[in-house]
């Protein structure tokens, strides 16, 4: 039997060899709606990707999606550079109304440029100039971004790889359990800083993600981040959550570290911040540490008011108790089916990682995941790969996925752990 080559499309001939999600789903996407994406074809796929954490409130939701054409429609600015709009005024009210307030939080808000990694240089640049010291502390798995300082930050180092340069001034740290249960990594990392011969200077920063959306999706429990907030306050060190990934709902409550009940000098969000994909990204900064002067942290694209205009829409699901309680209704049903398929693949090893609607599936052969989320991809499903090795399988539905929904594509990945492995046994 011969096999012809589909003829290569426009991407294969214009598109650079950079791109990366669309080789793992080569499908072109023509629609999508809520947990659901069709392609041109019109076939359908349940969506566990989430826009990698961008669209924790699904694909086009409607309310977002009325306010942000009635905006454009009434000739509302779109570009603002840092302008004053009704549409930023109506943001920064509904933020410190529904997010702030009620969570006894005083921060000022930064607008960076609209991209994650653009926060996180913004956070570093605050700490450096605040403490006047240079280095950052990372942790083991840690993701912040691909522009040069949140780069060096980044674990990864087929990431790191790729800048070209030297990377500096950070020094990498151990995360919670990455030395195995008898090691305490606060108790190592507080070793390191208070030993004037340990080679460890005193740091401007921590940065952490409460769960490593990149990094394989381990979470650091609350009395861990409870004890680095501690270990940071005692030591005039400066403590940064990126909440780029696991925050805007995504771990049950709207700022992931709140179950730890700490309060982080500086917080990055980004993401589903817009919550309907359009690009926004800030920066929370305790006012006194609010020291950047005009401009020294400028951007062109800091004033996208379709973007402002989308998150304050989003903003209203956080005033309603309804809403809180079926994300965490949501986050329990997705924990026991998750629950189910490692103890139906107990065999394979399969273990559920992170919280909430945050959520890892690891298993003792490392390459399985990358074969599972090719099988899901065939069967409907976008799932994707965390980790250094892609050995994790990233499950992150919208959290307004319905019970049905989360059914559905746990289903769906049952049926791709069961093809990966049977391709495996023929191999
Ligand atoms: C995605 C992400 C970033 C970088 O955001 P970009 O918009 O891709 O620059 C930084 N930190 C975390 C935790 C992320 O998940």
């Amino acid at each position: 039997m011969t096999v012809t080559e589909p003829p290569p499309t426009v991407f294969d001939e214009l598109e650079s060899a950079v791109r990366t999600y669309c080789r793992r789903f080569p499908a072109v996407f023509a629609k999508a709606s809520g947990h659901r994406m069709w392609d041109e074809r019109g076939r359908v796929y349940v969506d566990f990707l989430s826009g990698a954490g961008a669209l924790n409130y699904g694909h086009n939701p409607a309310a977002v999606k009325a306010a942000v054409v009635d905006y454009l429609l009434a000739d509302g600015p779109v570009h603002g550079l840092d302008l004053h709009t009704t549409a930023k005024a109506a943001f920064l009210e509904r933020f410190r109304d529904v997010v702030l307030a009620p969570r006894n939080l005083d921060y000022r808000i930064q607008f960076t440029g609209p991209t994650g990694t653009n926060a996180v240089e913004a956070a570093f640049k605050t700490a450096r100039r605040v403490t006047g010291r240079t280095d950052i502390v990372a942790f083991t798995g840690g993701f912040h971004g691909l522009s040069l300082g949140a780069l060096a930050a980044s674990a990864t180092a087929f990431k790191r790889g790729a800048a070209g340069v030297p990377l500096g001034h950070v020094t990498r740290m151990p995360y919670e359990g990455y030395a195995g249960d008898g090691v305490d990594t606060i108790d190592l990392l507080t070793r390191l800083l208070d030993d004037p011969g340990s080679g460890v200077d005193l740091p401007a920063a921590f940065v952490v993600e409460t769960v490593q959306g990149e990094g394989g999706l381990s979470a650091a429990s609350p009395r861990w981040l409870r004890r680095l907030a501690d270990v940071a306050r005692e030591r005039g060190i400066l403590l940064i959550v990126d909440d780029i990934q696991a925050g805007c709902g995504r771990t049950g409550t709207f700022f992931s570290f709140e179950e730890a009940g700490i309060v982080p000098d500086l917080v990055c969000l980004s993401k589903s911040i817009s919550g309907i994909g359009l690009p926004m990204a800030l920066v929370l900064v305790r006012p006194e540490l609010d020291q950047l002067g005009p401009g020294e942290h400028s951007g062109t694209f800091r004033g996208n008011n379709l973007a402002f205009v989308a998150a304050t829409a989003c903003l209203d699901h956080w005033a309603d108790p309804e809403f809180t309680a079926r994300v965490r209704a949501n986050a329990a049903t997705l924990a026991g089916l998750l629950d189910e398929l490692a103890v139906k693949f107990g065999h394979l090893g399969c273990a559920v990682r992170g919280r909430g609607l945050i959520r890892g599936l690891a298993f003792a052969d490392d390459g399985l995941a990358d074969r599972v989320s090719r099988a899901a991809f065939n069967k409907g499903l976008l799932v994707e790969t965390s980790g250094a090795r892609g050995q994790v399988l990233k499950i992150m539905p919208p959290l307004v996925t319905d019970e049905d929904g989360l059914r559905h594509g746990t289903g769906l990945l049952a049926d791709a752990i069961a093809a990966a492995t049977a391709e495996g046994d023929q191999q």
